[in-house]
């Protein structure tokens, strides 16, 4: 299949063809339609195989950019991996103009207070420091409506799983999560137990 029968946005598909892309790689043709029709998706997929720009593009696809709220939030377990996430969301989302933002440990939060007062569509960062910022109240959580773990086999390996339930619970009732792993079955959980596993969100 091409990107031009996804139904992806014209203006999008201009961003990717100008990124260098000219068809989807074996995980964008399995796993991109599905996110983007909304559905909870886990995908597995060795690092190098095109799943940093699948979340590009389908972030990119799914939210509305006449809105100045975050929309999409991405986790990952490495401050590098949520730079290089929001790079390639700021690339292939050039002509939709979307903001990005990647929300970071070691970076300073006076930038982050800046640039989500100023307002984002998307954010990328690893759980800590959004669980910070959604603490604060500098990162507003109301139109969140796509949460992406990435590598979440790692993150939970990582020991960030009670950083995740906690941004978790802050996020709105009707979301789409959507997983991305590289190694499934090295770990000991099962769809439904990640999903079993999530707790109950507290109410604003
Ligand atoms: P990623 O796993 O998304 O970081 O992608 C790994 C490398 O493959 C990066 O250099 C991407 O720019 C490139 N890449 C990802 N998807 C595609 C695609 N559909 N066509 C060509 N290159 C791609």
């Amino acid at each position: 299949s091409t990107f031009d029968e996804m139904g992806i946005r014209d203006d999008l598909l201009r961003g990717i063809y100008a990124y260098g892309f000219e068809k989807p790689s074996a995980i964008q043709q399995r796993a991109v339609l599905p996110i983007i029709k909304g559905r909870d998706v886990i995908a597995q997929a060795q690092s190098g195989t095109g799943k940093t720009s699948m979340i590009a593009l389908t972030v990119c696809q799914m939210v509305d950019t006449s809105s100045r709220e975050v929309q999409a939030l991405i986790l990952s377990p490495t401050r590098e991996l949520a730079a290089q996430t929001e790079k390639v969301i700021l690339a292939i989302g050039d002509f939709i103009n979307i903001q990005a933002h990647a929300c970071i440990g070691g970076k300073s939060v006076g930038e982050d207070i800046r640039k989500l007062e100023y307002g984002v569509h998307v954010v990328s960062g690893t759980p800590g420091r959004v669980c910070d910022m959604i603490k604060r109240r500098t990162l507003r959580t109301r139109a969140i409506k796509l949460l992406v773990l990435d590598e979440s086999d790692e993150m939970l390996s990582r020991g960030f799983k009670d950083q995740i339930y906690d941004v978790y619970r802050y996020l709105p009732p009707e979301l789409q999560v959507d997983w991305l792993t590289e190694k499934m079955r090295s770990h000991n959980f099962t769809v439904s137990s990640m999903h079993g596993d999530m707790p109950q969100r507290e109410r604003d």
